[in-house]
Formats: structure tokens, sequence, C-alpha cells
């Protein structure tokens, strides 16, 4: 079975369901102690928003909640927002207010308040994670890192909480697939959390061994909906594109060294 289809997604999920019995949400896991075992799944909505509500009801099927970040204006798609959310699923934020002014602190949380308002008319929101736009020389996260800027997340605009800031990663499995691999890290400039669990995966076969036999009991499943697909046309041309946005970022990587 092809990976990165609709198909393999749904195997992957009912051997984690297997084990972990369900799913939590990201609201679940922020400001609180983590428990000593869940399975959170994380999805950012980049580009292709239908591609999200095809997973979403997937999960539905099964019985279990993910977490579904959109971004704005870029995938701020009011219906398919509302139909993830009507599925059961979190909405959060995926923010990049930092890229979208050029790294103006002060304009960057203007903006972070009025995009949230606006996905706030929609569902309801309380965490966010940052969108990293390879190309572009800012991180996202930076608007937090102040913990003055902190406090405004969780006081002024009452969010629970940023996933990459406010989660302790060190003994969870974090496994993605940013660069269509299993790799974790090769082309990830950004996404990547300080972990010591081992969660590098060669093949799709190795990932799915790895859920069958003895996965980490801490573990965040992180999937970018966009790449999911059982038409065999949608397929290709997500690989070709996939290979080209690695390539670009392996280049930006290079000349960063
Ligand atoms: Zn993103």
């Amino acid at each position: 079975m092809k990976d990165f289809t609709l198909q393999r997604y749904e195997l992957y999920l009912r051997v984690l369901k297997g084990k972990f019995k369900g799913s939590v949400p990201f609201r679940e896991l922020l400001g609180r102690g983590l428990p000593s075992r869940f399975c959170a799944i994380r999805h950012d909505v980049d580009r292709r928003t239908y591609r999200a509500l095809d997973m979403a009801r997937v999960e539905h099927k099964l019985g279990l909640v993910a977490s579904y970040y959109f971004r704005v204006p870029y995938t701020f798609d009011v219906e398919v927002i509302r139909a993830i959310e009507g599925l059961g699923h979190e909405v959060g934020y995926h923010y990049e207010n930092l890229s979208e002014t050029d790294g103006d602190v002060y304009k960057a949380l203007v903006d972070f308040a009025e995009k949230l308002e606006q996905l706030r008319r929609v569902a309801t929101i309380t965490t966010c994670c940052m969108h990293g736009r390879p190309l572009k020389p800012y991180d996202n996260r930076d608007l937090w890192r102040d913990p003055v800027r902190h406090n405004l997340l969780t006081e002024r605009f009452g969010m629970l909480g940023e996933l990459y800031l406010d989660i302790d990663y060190t003994d969870i499995a974090y496994i993605t697939d940013t660069g269509r691999n299993w790799t974790s890290g090769r082309a990830n400039r950004r996404d990547h959390v300080s972990s010591s669990v081992p969660a590098s995966f060669g093949s799709s076969e190795e990932l799915l061994a790895y859920f069958e036999n003895k996965p980490h009991p801490r573990l965040v499943f992180q999937v970018h909906p966009e790449r999911w697909t059982d038409s065999r046309v949608g397929h290709a041309a997500q690989w070709a594109l996939d290979t080209a946005t690695n390539m670009a970022k392996q280049g930006v990587n290079l000349l960063r060294r």
C-alpha cells in the first residue's frame, strides 16, 4: 500500500487506536501536566483545505479526535473549518505573523489579534502553533519567547498555549511527515522539537511496525493533510511539489550553514 494515501493513513490510525484506545486534542495537553500515556494527532493545514476535511472524516469514522491548525487568510476556509469542528475535532490557529510583518513585533501582535478574532468568529480557538515559512528568515515563535509577551498569549488572548513553546517534548515521540518522509529532521528547518525519544523511520513499513509493536507511551503524530490523497493524479502532483520544496529547503539550509 502506497504511503501518503488516506487508505494508508487509516491503517496507521487503526493501529494507534488499538494501542492508545483513542486520541486527545492539544487543548487537553496544554496548561496542565502531561498524562503518562496519550496519542495526539496534529494537522497543520498549510494549503488544500479540502484534503483536511477528507482526513477529518476518516478520523471521525474511527472515533478519533485530532487538532487542525489553520492559516489566516491562506487556509481560512469557513465551510471546512466549521465542518471539521462539527466532527468533534479541535481547531487552532497556525500563525505566521512575524513573517507577515517582516519581523516587526508590534505589528505582528496586532496581526495575531486580528486574525485570531477572525478565526474565533468561526470556531473555538484555544491553542496555536507557528507556521514555518521556509523561505523567510523569521521564526514565528519568537513572538512569544519574551515572558511578558508570552503572558499576553494567555492573559490577553485567552489561549492555553503554543504547541512548540508550551509542551515539553523531552519524553514524547514526535513523529512527523514534514519533508514527505518519516526521517524527522532532514528537510525540516524549523519543524523539530527537542525530544530524547528516537522517532525516525526509514520507510512506511518501519513506521507501521513501530506503531504495531511498542510505540512510546507519549506520542504526537504530526501529519500535513495536503500531502495525503487517494487520487493517483493528486498523489503524483503532490509528490512532485514536495520534492521540489525539499530541494529548495535544502538549498536554503546549505546557504545558511
Ligand atoms: Zn505550516
